[in-house]
């Protein structure tokens, strides 16, 4: 069976970059068994809505402002599959699931695959996340979405389990960890140890450091998709670790 894992996407300039994080997103992808295709939830496709992209060829969407032009030259031409969105509409069933040939790979995905799987040749389809729905409504899609990893398809969630981008230092990467963070950071991990499923479904009320931790649950929200997908006694590591600008948890977690 294919692990499922959430990793932590930080800055988009990773997409260009070599550095610890983007070794270790390298490493996942030549450990873990190649899977046949991806999954992908990524915390920038947040919509009052669920949905799956069918494009053949889904376009690499540089989802943001004000970065070096090369970041914007950036491809990442992985093939999508069509075959597998609908099969997610069907296992998600009765709820309601979009086919969608707008989206694309936003840099949720790509930033992070490019280093995962340099080739890109790996079929990628993107589920949204429905940001007018509870917590325990994308827990519950991971759920769904188990028997998708006994096909051989990587389950992945894009986001942040900390993401505070008011806090966060643009230009000084090292900048050591706020309390905070490494609080609410340790409080998640400890949970998904525990296999506290319930916790973390809560995790408004974590720690007292919740609501600078997750000022907006888009970032976070993935990683319940990856937890719905553990089944009783599955292993957890963290083959990414560390918190960057001060207040973005690059955490990666992995069943399985
Ligand atoms: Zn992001």
């Amino acid at each position: 069976m294919i692990p499922a894992i959430f990793l932590g996407h930080g800055n988009p300039l990773h997409a260009l970059a070599h550095n610890g994080y983007t070794d270790a997103w390298n490493r996942i992808g030549r450990e873990i068994p190649r899977p046949r295709a991806i999954l992908a939830i990524s915390a920038h496709w947040y919509l009052p809505g669920t949905a799956v992209t069918i494009a053949t060829a889904p376009r690499t969407i540089h989802d943001f402002g004000g970065f070096p032009s090369e970041l914007y030259e950036v491809q990442y031409p992985a093939p999508g599959d069509p075959e597998l969105a609908r099969h997610v509409q069907q296992l998600l069933a009765p709820a309601e699931v979009a086919l969608d040939d707008s989206w694309g790979l936003d840099h949720g995905t790509w930033s992070v695959f490019r280093h995962v799987y340099p080739a890109a040749d790996i079929p990628i389809v993107q589920l949204s996340i429905d940001g007018t729905m509870p917590a325990r409504y994308h827990f519950d899609i991971g759920r769904k979405l188990m028997p998708l990893r006994e096909e051989g398809v990587l389950i992945a969630g894009s986001g942040n389990l900390v993401h505070n981008l008011r806090t966060y230092a643009w230009n000084q990467s090292q900048r050591e960890p706020y309390d905070w963070a490494v609080r609410f950071e340790n409080a998640v991990r400890q949970k998904v140890v525990a296999a506290d499923a319930e916790s973390l479904i809560n995790f408004g009320s974590l720690t007292a450091d919740a609501a600078l931790s997750v000022p907006t649950p888009d970032h976070y929200l993935p990683l319940l998709y990856v937890l719905g997908t553990r089944q009783p006694g599955e292993a957890v590591r963290f083959p990414v670790e560390g918190i960057e600008g001060g207040s973005l948890s690059m955490l990666a977690v992995q069943i399985g």
